[in-house]
């Protein structure tokens, strides 16, 4: 069904509204708390400098992390997030201790037109990821206006970025109507051929969306974790490698209902394979037949990356997820390596995402600019691929 998008260019008086603005900070972050990547942060930058320009108070939500329920981790409050605004965006930004309080009202009465504040990580309190109404009245006590903008959050119906729909009017942020028209021109009128490249670690994250593709793509490309299953359900034996034998009936449904299963569902023909996960690893390259017991499978071979290449450069779509090997380490790195290089600068549409598949991208040195479309959300991006009406989304669509 066509669907239209609230956003905030609809909303025409900005000036002296409290805008509240549910983003996505959720950066990853390494054992000592420092941000490894800033994209989700640079992803909001439209929304937030468009706000600005037109003279809103902003007041920014967002959730950090997978703090215990009431818990205030402090590796995970929003401090760190607050100092890389500033830096990368140039901007001003007060950051508050909490989410709510009586310090926050204050600051919120004091917010002048065109300054920007940033509330304590939401998922201290419990209440947020139930959707609790008090919390959320609270929340959105603090605002005239609420626009979404977090897409990576949008498959969560959770206080800060669903719930508040209920209290004020709601908007999609620059950020969320990007994600929302890619992905919707994706699955409604996609250029073909389409092709469908997965990859990963296991197949129970994957099956949703490899099944809606099934009926979608021209070709689906396998590599990844994940294939191993399907190698096994095929009959040939995968050694010690990562396998989910109790998914392998599914795996055999899947390959049974693809009736010209040879030509539009691939999996490897050849593999790298070692007996240890390690930078120093020794890899062998052998046909899916040939694993023996004792090693792992742990990335596509060169065959099968020259084959998946081959039907990449036919196509006019393709849409990537999940890294197709143990990209993390270099002896078993060149199968995401060179998909990665195969599908940046092509004249093809490509839409990329997941939070490993980006990062990987980002270790081999491409930009983003050399795709068409590096989406923000990992979970959400599948879920939305597969069909399913994010809560996120819902709040700020309406059907035409
Ligand atoms: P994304 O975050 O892009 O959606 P996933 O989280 O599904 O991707 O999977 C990424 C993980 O899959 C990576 O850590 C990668 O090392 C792992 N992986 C890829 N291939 C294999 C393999 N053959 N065996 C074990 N792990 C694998
Ligand atoms: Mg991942």
């Amino acid at each position: 069904m066509p669907i239209s998008i609230r956003t905030i260019h609809d909303q025409l008086e900005l000036k002296g509204k409290r805008v509240l603005v549910r983003v996505d900070f959720n950066l990853p972050m390494d054992e000592n708390g420092k941000i490894t990547d800033t994209t989700r942060l640079e992803a909001t930058e439209p929304t937030i400098r468009y706000l600005i320009q037109k003279e809103a108070r902003v007041i920014l939500l967002s959730h950090l992390g997978r703090p215990k329920p009431n818990e205030h981790d402090e590796r995970l409050k929003m401090d760190e997030v607050a100092k890389t605004f500033s830096q990368i965006f140039k901007i001003p930004i007060k950051k508050m201790d909490k989410c709510f309080g009586k310090e926050v009202d204050q600051a919120i009465t004091n917010l002048k037109n065109g300054e920007v504040i940033l509330l304590e990580n939401t998922r201290f309190h419990c209440e947020e990821e139930k959707n609790d109404p008090q919390f959320t009245k609270t929340l959105a006590s603090y605002g005239d206006l609420f626009v979404n903008d977090a897409f990576g959050a949008a498959h969560r119906a959770h206080s800060s970025n669903v719930g508040i729909a209920d209290f004020l009017p709601t908007y999609a942020g620059f950020l969320l109507e990007k994600e929302i028209k890619v992905l919707t021109a994706l699955l409604e009128t996609p250029e073909r051929p389409l092709v469908f490249l997965v990859g990963g670690a296991k197949i129970d994250t994957k099956i949703g969306v490899l099944e809606h593709f099934l009926g979608k793509a021209d070709t689906v490309l396998v590599g990844g974790g994940l294939a191993n299953t399907f190698i096994h359900a095929s009959g040939y034996d995968v050694g010690n490698s990562l396998c989910e034998k109790d998914k392998e009936n599914l795996a055999k449904r899947l390959m049974a209902e693809c009736v010209d299963f040879h030509e539009r569902f691939l999996i490897p023909t050849d593999v790298i394979v070692s007996d240890k996960i390690a930078e120093d690893a020794k890899t062998f390259t052998l046909a899916i037949e040939n694993v023996p017991k004792d090693l792992k499978i742990l990335d596509i071979g060169p065959k099968t990356i020259e084959k998946y290449l081959q039907i990449i450069q036919k196509a006019k779509t393709v849409v990537w997820n999940g890294p197709p090997g143990l990209y993390e380490f270099t002896p078993f790195a060149r199968g995401t390596k060179s998909i990665a290089k195969g599908l940046s600068n092509l004249q093809t549409t490509t839409i990329l995402g997941g939070g490993d598949t980006v990062d990987a991208i980002r270790k081999f040195g491409h930009s983003f600019k050399e795709f068409s479309h590096v989406s923000t959300g990992g979970g959400a991006m599948l879920e939305f691929l597969e069909g399913k009406e994010l809560p996120g989304v819902k709040i700020v669509t309406m059907a035409k």
